[in-house]
């Protein structure tokens, strides 16, 4: 019985299963709180805040925070605070002036031999911690005749060897575009490597379907995946085996995760993070301090303490899991190191 309903699937349901979770993200603080058996008087939610970026969190994230735990490190993530509000001296709208980086719409170019692509114009969530929560992204995604323009910018860099899909999320984009692009880019003979930053399989592993994995697995480029995973509760068992599926596929697994305070500025929560990463074969890289936007000073964990919390977490780990503490600073050639 259930083989035969299997056998008259339409092909396309397991990619309608993820967009489904995207088209129906929690947006209501009040269910929210009702799925978690939080009350009002435990948080708040002020308007001004909400109008200016609405709460948005996909249901599969939600299923893994405790209820009933308003400091709970994932909801932390994406409750809006009234600390947003609060005018920083220090902070800017577009703390790694990205506005100057901008050859082409939708290109971002900063540093030597690789290429940042906004592939989509949207996440899945609204992190609150977001450093391009005030960059005007839907001037910044193109549509198809711009990519022609990009595509052929591309194939007069010779010193670009790798590019980079970010956003946005790009995996919030549909396989049959990002499948085509991928074509497209894969016939530039001099780029050899695919690296894709996203936070979308952490948060809603059932984006990692057929249909992602069979124009990864079909590109003659090196895949790299970077996830952006901040601590150790956001994997479960879904998410480890979406990325095993991934690793199959033949994509290098990295994550990278940003500093945040109240989330996971302990060692014993750095040290988790990596543990649970490294059982779902994914390897630290970097750890972020965070871009100084206004509207996350909240956020903040100072540079001395970040710096306390890696060499606590050396002589804990293994190298290979200590990520490495960087920060973006705007004019540089690289990340820059803050040990
Ligand atoms: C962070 C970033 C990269 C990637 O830097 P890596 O050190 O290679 O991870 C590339 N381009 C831009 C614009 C970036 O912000
Ligand atoms: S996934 Fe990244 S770009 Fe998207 S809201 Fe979160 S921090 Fe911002």
């Amino acid at each position: 019985m259930s083989s035969l309903v299997l056998a008259q699937r339409h092909p396309d349901d397991s990619a309608r299963r993820w967009q489904q979770e995207l088209s129906n993200l929690i947006t209501e603080p009040e269910e929210l709180l009702h799925l978690l058996g939080l009350s009002p008087d435990d948080v708040s939610m002020p308007a001004d805040v909400l109008r200016a970026f609405p709460l948005k969190v996909p249901r599969p994230f939600v299923a893994r925070m405790r209820p009933g735990d308003a400091r709970d490190p994932l909801l932390l993530q994406v409750l809006p605070s009234a600390q947003e509000s609060d005018d920083t001296p220090g902070y800017g709208f577009d703390p790694l002036s990205e506005a100057d980086f901008n050859p082409q719409p939708g290109i971002l170019h900063k540093y030597q031999g690789r290429v940042l692509v906004l592939a989509a114009p949207h996440c899945a969530v609204h992190c609150r911690y977001c450093f391009r929560r005030h960059f005007p992204y839907q001037d910044h995604v193109p549509g198809r005749q711009v990519w022609e323009q990009n595509l052929q910018w591309l194939a007069g860099q010779p010193q670009i060897s790798e590019v980079i899909y970010s956003g946005g999320d790009p995996l919030a984009a549909s396989d049959r575009h990002l499948a085509w692009l991928t074509d497209r880019i894969s016939e530039i003979p001099h780029i050899g490597r695919l690296r894709i930053h996203t936070r979308t399989p952490v948060l809603v592993p059932a984006r990692v379907d057929d249909n992602l994995l069979a124009w990864l697995r079909d590109s003659r480029l090196q895949k790299v995946m970077v996830i952006h995973c901040n601590h150790a509760n956001e994997i479960d068992a879904e998410v480890i085996d979406a990325m095993q599926r991934l690793r199959d596929a033949g994509v290098t697994l990295l994550n990278q995760s940003v500093l945040l305070s109240g989330v996971n500025d302990s060692v014993q929560a750095l040290a988790d993070l990596s543990e649970a990463l490294f059982a779902a074969s994914v390897l630290p890289y970097y750890l972020h301090a965070l871009d100084k936007v206004q509207g996350v000073a909240h956020f903040d964990v100072g540079e001395e303490q970040a710096r306390d919390l890696i060499m606590a977490l050396k002589q804990r780990l293994p190298g290979y899991l200590v990520p490495r503490l960087v920060r973006e600073i705007p004019g540089e050639a690289s990340k820059t190191g803050l040990l």
